[in-house]
């Protein structure tokens, strides 16, 4: 596959002036560009200043202060999210690890577009890339090329990671609804915060003694639980690839860890993963815990999601530690 890709041709994404670049954070944009050129080595500022606000918006805590029923909001967006993320973003649309309906997908797919990773088709694109290529020099996030803080961050901020490579998920593409998302990647993340303000604004006028407002609703439901949710995710890409125990001579440098599979639902068994990509399951054995995957065999058993793909018997066999 990686053979049949077309020519290159210079990157599309890291030209025009700085009105031009900030216009295109609403979309993105199609990346055109070989291998090498979807690794960027300099942060675009200008472009990360929406996701810098994100983390600043967190500090008006200290202004609309704090209740149980915010609190529980913001634990409640992180578990849907996060599930969301690893079940449709990784294991669905990057991985096919199992099938489901056109509806299924597109509401797991809105739900992943309001994480503020971008859209579907941009996640998945990247993430194959990431499996292609990991810890080699065309891998946008490895901590062994690039350090803790640009594996972790820095790389999400290059004008070459906006772009989208079609050609990564041609399987995808057809679907207008997933483009649309990946088109209009703000326009999720725009909805929710309006309405954890509009659902605020209506607790305090309803139920004033939950203690909570509208500003309040938003700094919880919204900024803090996506700014969480946000590292949580991407410890994979820089801790899940430092930390932990490698059970099978994969050519990264990915490993297995508890602490991150409790994080992330399941996805801290990156040494696992990287091994077999392809199953619905990270967790290969019965006491490596992956949240994700028993929702998805509840899923599988109210007929949301059906063929989740197992992991085979040889994968264990090729175990170095067992
Ligand atoms: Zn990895
Ligand atoms: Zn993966």
């Amino acid at each position: 596959m990686h053979d049949a890709l077309p020519p290159a041709t210079p990157p599309a994404a890291s030209d025009g002036n700085a009105w031009e670049r900030m216009h295109r954070w609403v979309g993105g944009g199609v990346a055109r560009g070989h291998d090498q050129a979807l690794v960027g080595h300099r942060i675009d500022w200008l472009r990360a200043l929406p996701f810098i606000a994100l983390h600043l918006g967190c500090l008006a805590v200290f202004w609309v202060g704090v209740s149980p029923v915010a609190v529980l909001v913001a634990v409640a967006l992180y578990a849907l999210r996060m599930f969301a993320i690893t079940a449709f973003y990784h294991r669905y649309f990057s991985h096919r690890a199992f099938r489901t309906s056109r509806a299924v997908q597109g509401i797991f797919a809105a739900i992943g577009a309001s994480c503020v990773q971008r859209g579907p088709l941009w996640w998945a694109a990247h993430h194959r890339h990431h499996h292609r290529h990991a810890d080699t020099e065309h891998d946008p996030h490895s901590p062994a090329r690039r350090g803790f803080l640009w594996s972790h961050v820095g790389w999400f901020l290059t004008d070459e990671a906006f772009a989208t490579d079609h050609r990564r998920v041609q399987d995808l593409v057809r679907f207008r609804e997933l483009r649309w998302l990946d088109r209009y990647d703000t326009a999720v993340p725009v909805l929710l915060a309006v309405a954890l303000y509009a659902l605020g604004e209506l607790l305090q006028h309803l139920a004033p003694g939950l203690g909570t407002s509208g500003p309040q609703m938003l700094v919880w439901g919204f900024f803090i639980s996506t700014v969480v949710l946000f590292h949580a995710t991407v410890t994979i890409n820089s801790l899940a690839h430092r930390f932990g125990r490698r059970r099978f001579a994969t050519g990264d440098d990915s490993r297995n860890n508890l602490w991150m599979a409790l994080l992330t639902f399941g996805e801290g068994w990156h040494n696992n993963h990287h091994f077999y990509p392809g199953s619905a399951r990270q967790g290969f054995r019965w006491y490596e815990v992956d949240l994700t995957w028993y929702v998805l065999r509840v899923m599988q058993s109210l007929g949301l999601v059906w063929d989740l793909r197992p992991v085979p018997a040889w994968v264990m066999d090729k175990a170095v530690r067992r």
